[in-house]
């Protein structure tokens, strides 16, 4: 050897980013080694690329791979690979300059961070790469052949603003960088990278899917106290998502689904894709058939895990699929971005945004396969994710009819069946506009509601909507297939409204609208603690009356709901409808007209007020009260 030692400056650029990167910005001190692991696999892709293009090339091709090697004595950790290696002046331009556009750009911006949390979230547009090293380690060696020529080349750092360069001789194609392991020190965060389970654990929870082996030679004391050495492969390498969809098997789909998920049961659909063009990427989701035990949990994770060519980069990727879809598993591997990104980064990131969407549409085109496929399993299905699945209908107005089109409601057409939004149209009366529902706490209460008697009389289906989120997507999305959600215990209902005879129907209606006016405008002030008006109802054929809502008024189910999520809402007061053809009704107005001043009157009043409000399961303001006002009046029967 006896080649001379060059000392070179590292760009300034470089040494801020070094500072910066050895005054640790990174928490996770760990992804030093998915970095270079990283790189390695780069230079193994490079040199089998350019050995296809060019063959003067020459290179040994018939074992890529990386090894790992670790001793303890001299505290080193090594990196080695046989691929491509770096010229001397490749070093320079890559190592020892950051070549990246931008990067000037980015320094200054990082100066003017205000936080750690600012900082990181900018780094992450960039990739520290080869410089994390110096988070763990307190010298880097690295040796380097370039594949078809013979010179190696040492680069030697301290990290501290300069590098040191020399001429080897007799290295082997490809690289291998050497760092001086810092002694571990848990609480600035290094953990013991010369410990072979930390390697492992490590190469396994980032690269495990790297194409190329990482192997790392291990020793084995056995009883007798002889120790054998032995060479581990430490990575699967099995990528599933980049093999051909038609190479895979169905249980080699399952197999994944259960590593990746620890659930049992096999998924209800698989979507593998790959998207070719500007930004690569690789897809492999799975729709779950049974809901996790924490899908409503405030901490519940979004299931995709994002990879940057085959490397591991996070767990829960929130820019990828949005809430609602959170129960979909998976991994996406895209191509094109830094091993660094930040999560930050990735909301904003346009090309990012793009692939959610297309995820998005092929999840929603998955669900609508399970439905079409399968009656029953699609029941099952909704069963455990329909609820989340609603909440899509408040968060992604995009695909507010997909997800319609997904909707399945129980509904007086059938008490033992669900119906599309689809079906219940096909089944809608000549003449009916609107889709009619009806919210509650229960299929029972609403089942037995005084609402339905007129729907019912008059052969207008209604769905029944008993999931808490029910009662707010159905105010916020505007129609299905052009036709309004209307509430039947909301705003003015009527019914009969004969085509023909529309007139004699009218003059009947105003005829009985006088007779009882002078009854309900004195309800409305006797009443005026409980509701905000009383009027005639057309919804009813058997009860004497029922509580209804205007047009926008909270139901009382969702006032509950926000008042159990602790938020203050003001009480609604309701309208109370009265059936003019029930004899209770008729026999009040003639008790009114006889003696408007019977203090009698007021406590029939509150009775009917309340007996509405039971029917609909309701509580009423003061039940004791309620009750010794019916048995006054039931003895007095008697
Ligand atoms: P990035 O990988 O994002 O380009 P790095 O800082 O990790 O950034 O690496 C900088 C460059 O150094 C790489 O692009 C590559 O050209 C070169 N390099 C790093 N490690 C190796 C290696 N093991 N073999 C060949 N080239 C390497
Ligand atoms: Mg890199």
């Amino acid at each position: 050897m006896g080649s001379s030692v060059e000392t070179l400056e590292f760009q300034a650029e470089t040494r801020q980013l070094l500072r910066l990167v050895i005054h640790s910005i990174y928490s996770n001190k760990d992804i030093f080694l998915r970095e270079l692991i990283s790189n390695a696999s780069d230079a193994l892709d490079k040199l089998r690329l350019e050995s296809l293009t060019d063959s003067d090339l020459q290179a040994d091709t018939s074992d890529p791979h990386i090894a790992l090697e670790v001793d303890r004595d001299a505290r080193t950790l090594t990196v080695r690979d046989n691929g491509i290696g770096m010229s001397r002046d490749e070093i320079v331009e890559l190592i020892g300059t950051i070549a990246k556009s931008g990067t000037a750009g980015l320094l200054e911006k990082l100066k003017d961070a205000q936080d750690a949390a600012a900082a990181q979230s900018l780094i992450g547009q960039f990739g520290v790469g080869f410089y994390s090293a110096f988070m763990v380690a307190d010298k880097v060696t690295l040796r380097t052949r370039r594949a078809g020529t013979d010179a190696g080349t040492q680069w030697e750092s301290d990290g501290e603003g300069t590098y040191e360069l020399q001429a080897v001789d007799g290295l082997p194609v490809g690289t291998s960088v050497t760092l001086h392991i810092k002694p571990a020190d848990t609480e600035d965060g290094l953990a013991d990278y010369l410990a072979e389970s930390k390697i492992r654990q490590i190469v396994k929870q980032y690269s495990d899917f790297i194409r190329w082996p990482i192997r790392m030679a291990t020793e084995r004391t056995d009883a007798e106290g002889a120790t054998t050495r032995e060479t581990d492969t430490l990575n699967s390498m099995k990528a599933l998502w980049a093999r051909p969809r038609n190479e895979i098997t169905e249980d080699e789909y399952t197999e994944f689904y259960r590593q990746i998920s620890h659930d049992w049961q096999p998924p209800a659909k698989t979507v593998h894709m790959r998207a070719e063009g500007t930004f690569e990427y690789e897809a492999l989701l799975f729709i779950p058939s049974q809901a996790p035990f924490d899908l409503f949990s405030r901490e519940a994770k979004r299931g995709v895990q994002l990879y940057v060519k085959r490397v591991f980069i996070m767990d829960d990727c929130e820019a990828l699929m949005p809430n609602y879809l959170r129960f979909v598993k998976g991994v996406v591997d895209t191509h094109d971005l830094s091993l660094n990104i930040s999560r930050e980064i990735l909301q904003h990131d346009r090309q990012i945004r793009a692939v959610r969407r297309r995820l998005v549409k092929k999840v929603l085109g998955a669900v609508k396969e399970v439905r079409t496929g399968d009656a029953e399993a699609y029941a099952t299905f909704w069963s455990q994710f329909g609820s989340v699945l609603k909440e899509g209908l408040l968060e992604d107005t995009d695909n507010t009819e997909a997800l319609l089109d997904l909707v399945s409601a129980a509904s007086t057409h059938d008490p033992d069946k669900t119906t599309t939004l689809r079906e219940y149209v096909e089944r809608m009366k000549d003449g009916q506009e609107a889709i009619y529902y009806l919210t509650g706490e229960t299929r029972a209460t609403v089942e037995n509601s005084p609402h339905l008697e007129a729907f019912r009389a008059k052969g207008y289906e209604v769905l029944i909507l008993t999931d808490p989120v029910d009662e707010v997507w159905v105010e916020q999305v505007p129609a299905f297939d052009g036709h309004r959600f209307q509430s039947i215990a909301k705003g003015q209902v009527d019914l009969d409204e004969p085509a023909d005879g529309g007139e004699e129907a009218d003059a009947e209606k105003s005829r009985r609208e006088q007779d009882f006016a002078a009854l309900l405008a004195w309800l409305t002030t006797s009443l005026a603690g409980q509701v905000k008006q009383v009027r005639l109802s057309s919804r009813l054929t058997t009860s004497a009356a029922c509580l209804v809502g205007d047009a926008h008024d909270m139901t009382p189910t969702l006032e509950k709901m926000y008042r159990a999520m602790g938020q203050q809402v003001p009480p609604v007061k309701r309208i109370l409808e009265l059936n003019p053809a029930h004899p209770l009704v008729a026999a009040l107005r003639t008790a009114h007209e006889a003696d408007a001043t019977d203090p009698a009157l007021a406590e029939i009043a509150e009775l009917v007020h309340g007996s509405a409000l039971l029917a609909e399961g309701g509580e009423l303001p003061d039940p004791a009260r309620f009750t010794r006002l019916l048995t006054d009046r039931l003895t007095r029967a008697l």
